[in-house]
């Protein structure tokens, strides 16, 4: 089913901000307390409508932390392998320097792919020996996008998600969910690259972190919950938008044709 109404990213963005509200990300595990009100499950951490995070340079190592065990799992298990760490008091670079690489492993183990992500931590705890915190906030968007990219381990991506969520710098983070959300709205071909992507959030929205911040986590929040694999096409608000609705049968339908089906086998 094709629709001719066309959506731009500023009214995208619109939409997505009117219905679910400020995503405050990215979630710190001391504040815990604070539950974003439009998450579902136990998600906590997160400071919708406070853009003044990270405060200080042990929360700015705690995301480029959570950058990297969030990496091809979901944001449940990397806070699990986040937690374990800070019970025990580990989310520091000193002390996660010198922990033994298999010991690291073990502990970041709900967030998948561990043996991987204990060495690309270990990686990133060499880079940063060498490049502190400090003297990384001084540098340019590309110069620190270049410098995390050079590190193994490090993919768009994730040097993205360090330079917008750790450094308050306004970069675009893409993702698959912001391909699949672009792609089924008709916004861009199916096949469109991480950096064609980017390029064309930076060329339609103003370079601005709070923006940049707030619309990938509004595209994760609908994707997630509505425009999922198996989308939720009637209730999603942005239908009358969408090149590629999919409707959705209804048990009665389906349960005829798959007879239709198997009588002309
Ligand atoms: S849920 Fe359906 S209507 Fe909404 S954006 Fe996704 S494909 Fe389009």
């Amino acid at each position: 089913m094709k629709n001719s109404a066309k959506i731009s990213l500023h009214s995208l963005y619109d939409k997505l901000y009117k219905n679910y509200g400020s995503q405050g990300w990215w979630p710190l595990v001391d504040l815990k307390p604070e539950i974003n009100p439009t998450q579902r499950g136990s998600y906590t951490g997160y400071h919708p409508g406070n853009n003044n995070y990270p405060k200080n340079e042990d929360q700015i190592f705690e995301i480029i932390i959570g950058t990297i065990l969030a990496q091809n799992t979901s944001w449940v298990n990397a806070e699990k392998a986040l937690w374990n760490l800070a019970q025990e008091n580990l989310i520091s670079e000193n002390k996660l320097n010198k922990l033994d690489l298999d010991e690291l492993a073990q502990i970041i183990r709900p967030s998948g792919f561990f043996n991987q992500k204990a060495i690309k931590i270990q990686n990133m705890l060499q880079f940063l020996q060498k490049n502190p915190i400090s003297s990384l906030k001084k540098l340019e968007i590309n110069v620190l996008r270049q410098n995390l990219l050079d590190i193994k381990g490090v993919g768009p991506e994730t040097a993205d998600s360090i330079v917008l969520y750790a450094f308050n710098k306004p970069i675009f983070v893409n993702d698959a969910y912001t391909k699949r959300l672009l792609s089924r709205i008709g916004l861009i071909p199916e096949k469109s690259t991480y950096d064609f992507i980017q390029n064309l959030f930076h060329s339609q929205i103003n370079a601005n972190f709070v923006v940049y911040n707030e619309y990938h986590a509004l595209i994760v929040q609908h994707c997630v919950y509505v425009c999922s694999s198996k989308p939720k096409c009637s209730m999603c608000f942005l239908n009358q938008y969408c090149q590629k609705i999919i409707p959705i049968k209804s048990k009665k339908k389906a349960k005829k044709s798959k007879s239709i089906n198997k009588t002309n086998k």
